[in-house]
């Protein structure tokens, strides 16, 4: 089973590589390779896998959950100019696939690290929305590994 909590920031970025000429940035990045930079309203959903514990029927702890988006996220990335105040985004192009990826890595690295629920969960998705009609997915390589050792006839994934 899966749950998805959002999360909203505002974040400046600027897309240019510094070893190409102003020329090539533009031609590779168009407008958002404008050193000066522009702003965002991003869009985090955040999916967990996991199986409803069966005496709260909760997969996870959505408080929990809640804190780890405000601690990795919207704390360290709301209202800052990623690319001078987020790290990596000081030398990793901070495109959509980029924050998401890191979004990822960040948010795998405590739900996989912290006991969030009495049942095994896993960080499945992250979709980033950049504008209204731009997102990204970056999901889990790990497909099932929240079942148990030798899997179950039942589910032949
Ligand atoms: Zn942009």
């Amino acid at each position: 089973m899966y749950i998805t909590r959002k999360a909203e920031f505002s974040a400046s970025h600027v897309c240019r590589l510094p070893s190409l000429s102003e020329e090539e940035n533009a031609r590779l990045f168009g407008a958002a390779a404008h050193a000066n930079g522009h702003g965002h309203n991003y869009i985090v959903e955040v999916t967990v896998e996991g199986e409803p514990d069966p005496t709260t029927g909760m997969i996870i702890d959505l408080k929990r959950l809640k804190d780890i988006l405000e601690e990795e996220i919207i704390e360290p990335m709301d209202h800052r100019f990623l690319n001078y105040e987020v790290p990596p985004f000081d030398r990793v192009v901070p495109t959509a696939e980029n924050v998401a990826s890191e979004i990822f890595r960040r948010l795998d690295r405590r739900l996989t690290g912290e006991r969030t629920s009495p049942q095994p969960v896993g960080l499945w998705r992250v979709r980033l929305w950049e504008t209204p009609d731009l997102y990204v997915d970056v999901e889990s390589q790990r497909r099932g590994a929240l079942e148990p050792a030798g899997g179950s006839p039942l589910n032949g994934r």
